[in-house]
């Protein structure tokens, strides 16, 4: 390419380019430590990439780092690309996507904490769970993925993204989706046997904290209630600039389970695979009783 030619790659364009290159990497036959962080790097990016094509197609402007102006506004009106400008970091971009789309929010800590590993493996070194963090970004990435191509861009996720590379990422997250549930319902039928037996239960211990949320929900082991534990994060949701006031809501996740029988789950991603598709109106729920805060600046 010389100097004089000039490639304007959209935000849809990076996106599907990195999830591709991604998903090669990723590809279960071969694969390697490195090969695992490099592939999860990329499609950490290629999602931020998809978020920022969402938020730009909804109205460019909002995916600008700097302030407004009103020569930007000019510039805008005059059909500018504003390909070079600076744009909004990741967490910024996640925060505007669901304030767009709120239908996204059971989705919001799950992707933070991707965006928490993508920091780790840029900027640390040393203990790293490869493991966990295949699984976590691949399953979490193709979850954000779907439901930004159907919710907010209205676009089957293959046609966004391409056929080959969205068949690879959903083979993928059914792959550990599977093997997951396959483990925690083995356990599960285990510690049934140890209780008809009155054997005590051997399961993690659960510290539970103060500012969880406990709502009752039913144990698979025992079969009566059981205490799901939510951890609730509060997030500023909107701005009113005339009246000074900062608007939060509460953002919901599931972090444990308790039960008197002994039977816990001490990882979120569990509780997600227990609770399947109650663990939305649960958390909605939890968001109904909490309500909004405004806080005056
Ligand atoms: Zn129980």
């Amino acid at each position: 390419m010389s100097s004089s030619q000039k490639h304007d790659i959209d935000f849809l364009d990076f996106a599907r380019g990195l999830f591709e290159k991604a998903v090669g990497m990723l590809e279960p036959v071969g694969l390697d430590d490195f090969s695992v962080i490099s592939g999860s790097i990329l499609l950490i990016v290629g999602l931020e990439k998809l978020v920022k094509s969402v938020i730009h197609a909804h109205y460019p402007l909002m995916i600008l780092l700097d302030k407004i102006t009103f020569e930007v506004l000019v510039d805008y009106d005059n059909g500018q690309s504003f390909a070079n400008y600076k744009t909004i970091s990741f967490d910024e971009a996640l925060v505007r996507v669901i304030n767009l789309y709120p239908v996204l929010k059971p989705h919001r800590s799950r992707i933070k904490k991707i965006i928490d590993d993508r920091n780790l493996l840029i900027h640390n070194f040393g203990a790293i769970d490869i493991a966990r963090l295949e699984r976590d970004i691949q399953v979490s990435v193709c979850d954000f993925a779907e439901a930004l191509c159907s919710q907010c861009l209205n676009r089957p996720p293959e046609d966004v993204i391409g056929q080959h590379t969205w068949t690879l990422l959903q083979r993928n997250r059914n792959g550990y989706i599977n093997s997951e549930t396959l483990d925690l319902n083995t356990r599960i039928e285990h510690l049934k046997r140890q209780l008809a037996q009155n054997q005590s239960l051997n399961c993690p211990t659960i510290d539970i904290q103060d500012f969880w949320h406990g709502l009752e929900f039913f144990c698979p082991v025992c079969e009566h209630g059981a205490t799901v534990y939510f951890d609730v994060d509060w997030d500023v949701s909107d701005f009113d600039h005339r009246e000074g006031a900062v608007f939060v809501s509460p953002y919901p996740s599931p972090v444990a389970l308790s039960c008197q029988c002994g039977f816990t789950l001490s990882t979120g991603n569990e509780v997600s695979i227990l609770l399947g598709d109650k663990e939305e109106s649960l958390c909605e729920s939890i968001i109904h009783e909490l309500g909004s805060g405004i806080v005056y600046s």
